[in-house]
């Protein structure tokens, strides 16, 4: 805090031999820590200089190392320095404890987005007409028409984000290679939006995923609105369109589930954890590792399962409930994950 600085340089002014300010952020004095120097009370070799935004000090005689404002005013007047550090904690509001005023204010405060939501500027997928080519395409992955309503449509995905969820999030040069896109709400357990997920409906779309997150602090995850905590179980896809095919689950939207679930309840034992049938992707196959150890249960596919993921099983011709049969007859923990991963894993 440059003002904070310059505050008690002032402040120190007096004690300082042959003090002078040098220039806007540079001040020169006699070196308080060797003396500079005992013979020549001339001698000033003590600088006070900004850089990269902060105040340093360098002395030409002793070089004492690691001295900024703060370790020279503790140095010269540690009651001083008391005052200097509860300076700098009302004047950061972060560190600062709030007035009861203040707290009650963040009360009343509406969520982000409850005013106007990004969504209102698009159109859900069951709005649309069955002939429209976006529902053609949903219809054609067999997305369940119950949770159509959860899908939006947006034209220009990078063009609506710049002007609704994050200004300037895309560049001019980025917005030219603007796209339709499948828009995959994250809402969190009020309802309210946090993030988006953009889904090209490209077959070979170079950025299959654009993942928006407007808010840092909820977990990366699909789906928080519509679990329910009380049900024994909630399962964990990593992808969102996949999560609409099974009862109480989330996505994990490749986020790191170690870090994640626990935010949403504090018990490993409520989450199945369900990968794609992947047993060739070292990518995935370390996923499950690691889910395993840190002490998850998780779908290990049966041998028999060619499909790689949800969705192309339910396009092979299993039915959403008979996916859910098969993941239930499949959970594995502990020991035993780790007996059938291995035999499962081909890398
Ligand atoms: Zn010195």
């Amino acid at each position: 805090m440059l003002w904070l600085d310059t505050k008690y340089i002032s402040l120190l002014s007096f004690r300082l031999r042959n003090f002078k300010r040098k220039g806007n952020d540079q001040w020169n004095f006699s070196c308080p820590f060797c003396g500079d120097s005992k013979t020549n009370k001339h001698k000033a070799r003590g600088f006070i200089f900004e850089r990269k935004g902060r105040l340093r000090y360098y002395c030409h005689n002793c070089n004492v190392p690691g001295v900024d404002v703060p370790k020279l005013v503790k140095h010269l007047d540690p009651m001083m320095y008391d005052e200097y550090v509860k300076e700098k904690l009302m004047a950061d509001p972060i560190k600062r404890e709030k007035t009861d005023v203040e707290l009650f204010a963040d009360k009343m405060k509406p969520p982000v987005f409850m005013k106007s939501s990004p969504l209102k500027h698009l159109k859900k997928i069951s709005l649309f007409q069955p002939s429209s080519a976006v529902k053609v395409w949903i219809d054609g992955r067999r997305i369940p028409p119950e949770s159509h309503y959860r899908l939006f449509f947006c034209k220009e995905f990078k063009r609506w984000v710049n002007d609704y969820c994050i200004p300037n999030k895309f560049d001019e040069d980025s917005l030219t290679r603007d796209e339709p896109r499948l828009v995959i709400p994250f809402l969190d357990e009020e309802g309210n939006l946090f993030g988006v997920q953009g889904r090209s409906f490209k077959k070979d779309a170079a950025v299959r995923y654009i993942t928006i997150i407007m808010d840092d602090s909820k977990p990366k995850v699909f789906g928080l609105d519509k679990i329910d905590l009380k049900l024994p179980h909630i399962y964990v896809v990593e992808g969102p369109l996949d999560s609409l095919f099974l009862p109480n689950c989330v996505a994990s939207c490749g986020s790191d589930l170690t870090t994640n679930l626990h935010r949403i309840v504090d018990d490993k034992s409520k989450f199945i954890v369900v990968y794609d049938n992947e047993p060739r992707n070292d990518e995935i196959v370390k996923k499950i590792e690691k889910a395993i150890a840190a002490g998850y249960s998780v779908c290990i596919w049966p041998d028999s399962m060619a499909e790689k993921d949800i969705n192309d099983m339910v396009l092979a011709g299993y039915t959403p409930a008979k996916v859910v049969d098969i993941i239930n007859e499949n959970v594995y923990s502990g020991l035993k994950a780790k007996l059938r991963f291995s035999e499962w894993k081909k890398v």
